[in-house]
């Protein structure tokens, strides 16, 4: 069975294509700058590379470049559609009403919608992907992957913020958390990397990319989580604050007479890494600054976020009554050697040691970097998403037939 993958940004198509029958990814790629002058996609396909530069006015035309180019004689690799059996959507946010992942039909479609108000930038492109789909491929069964899904379990104490009742009844104001596709892959993965029944774990997941969350993730079931109801809380990220003084907001709006808009774009665009370096948000930068060139701004921002997820990782640990394992993963996670040790290090007490030379040594593989006298195990997993989604797009198509 071969499935589809397909993540949804307002002006990008990111696909793969996977056969199930060995999980092997056939083909992927990007269309970017849809609607915007300079549209093109980038097929891959064994490691080879093709671009095609075409305008592309919206996601149908995307999409049905990334079809033609699917079955293309040249670069293709399957003959005709109809060897695509399913499609997997990304879709950023399910509420409260999915828990797990879903096949599409009419409900869905009004469900996904009238998650608009609770993520008005992700989900309506998300839509606009599953209706080409739909459009292009009438009869081919489609399922909606939720990033929020995996942490519907947070206990009621655990989600719920301190503020009038109503605003959660009637508005829905709660922690959805996010990323949570990345979280589960990477939680099953840790399992099997150490040959335990993830029922019987106790794991913390850092996904550390340009945007960051944690999960506290007990027996298989995320218990807890950094971000919020939007992506904007928890630690500190490439350009977003994560958590603050609510009221350095009403001190901007109120005090710096700033608009509310400008307060979005602050809190969003230019604070987190960025905001404290103040030259780049790319983590490659920063680090090279702080640690090689001891530049103090971007070694401010290291040890801000350092910190700010030691407290994480620490408060977690109590929520949880114990730990096997921390876990790193995103681009920052699965690569950096330099941001493991600075997170790591004097964690001791916890039981938290690396090993300097493992650390160094695992860049994007899965890799037990914790020092032999460890009490805990510190591993670097890379996440999967596109194949956690055809995972869970295979498991309901099979039990249609
Ligand atoms: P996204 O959240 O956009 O999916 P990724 O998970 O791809 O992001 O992570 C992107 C981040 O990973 C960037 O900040 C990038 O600088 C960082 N990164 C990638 N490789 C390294 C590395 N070797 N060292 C430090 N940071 C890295």
């Amino acid at each position: 069975m071969k499935i589809l993958v397909i993540n949804c940004g307002s002006s990008s198509v990111k696909y793969q294509l996977m056969d199930m029958e060995d999980e092997k990814v056939l083909a992927k790629g990007l269309v970017d700058r849809i609607g915007i002058e300079g549209s093109m996609l980038t097929h891959k396909v064994n490691g080879k590379k093709y671009i095609i530069e075409e305008p592309l006015k919206d996601h149908t035309k995307a999409i049905k470049l990334v079809l033609d180019a699917l079955v293309d004689k040249e670069h293709g690799v399957i003959k005709s559609m109809s060897e695509i059996s399913a499609v997997g959507h990304r879709v950023v946010h399910g509420g409260e009403k999915y828990a797990e992942s879903v096949l599409i039909d009419e409900n869905v479609m009004k469900s996904i919608e009238d998650c608009i108000k609770l993520a008005p930038l992700h989900n309506p492109p998300n839509i606009v992907g599953i209706e080409a789909c739909k459009e292009l491929m009438p009869s081919i069964p489609m399922v909606a992957v939720f990033d929020t899904a995996f942490h519907q379990t947070l206990p009621d104490y655990a989600y719920m913020y301190p503020l009038p009742y109503d605003l959660y009844k009637e508005h829905g104001i709660r922690k959805y958390g996010f990323h949570g596709t990345s979280h589960k892959y990477v939680s099953k993965a840790t399992a099997e990397f150490l040959n335990k029944d993830l029922d019987s774990l106790k794991i913390i997941t850092c996904h550390l990319g340009n945007g960051a969350s944690l999960a506290a993730i007990k027996y298989g079931v995320s218990i807890d989580t950094s971000m919020g109801f939007t992506p904007l809380a928890g630690i500190a990220m490439g350009t977003r604050s994560g958590d603050i003084d609510p009221a350095i907001v009403t001190f901007l709006i109120k005090d710096l007479k700033m608009s509310t808009e400008e307060v979005d774009t602050l809190l969003n665009k230019k604070s987190g890494i960025y905001g404290l370096y103040g030259k780049s948000s790319d983590m490659r930068d920063v680090k090279k600054a702080g640690f090689y060139e001891h530049d103090e701004r971007a070694m401010l921002a290291l040890n801000v976020f350092h910190y700010r997820i030691k407290q994480y990782i620490g408060s977690y640990i109590a929520s949880m009554n114990g730990i096997d394992a921390i876990v790193f993963t995103g681009g920052i996670g699965e690569n950096s050697f330099e941001n493991r040790n600075g997170i790591c290090e004097d964690m001791d007490y916890l039981g938290i040691k690396i090993d300097q030379e493992k650390n160094n040594n695992a860049v994007g593989i899965e890799a037990d970097i914790s020092a032999t006298d460890s009490k805990i195990k510190v591993l670097v997993i890379p996440t999967d998403e596109e194949l956690m989604i055809a995972r869970d797009t295979n498991d309901i198509v099979n039990k249609l037939n």
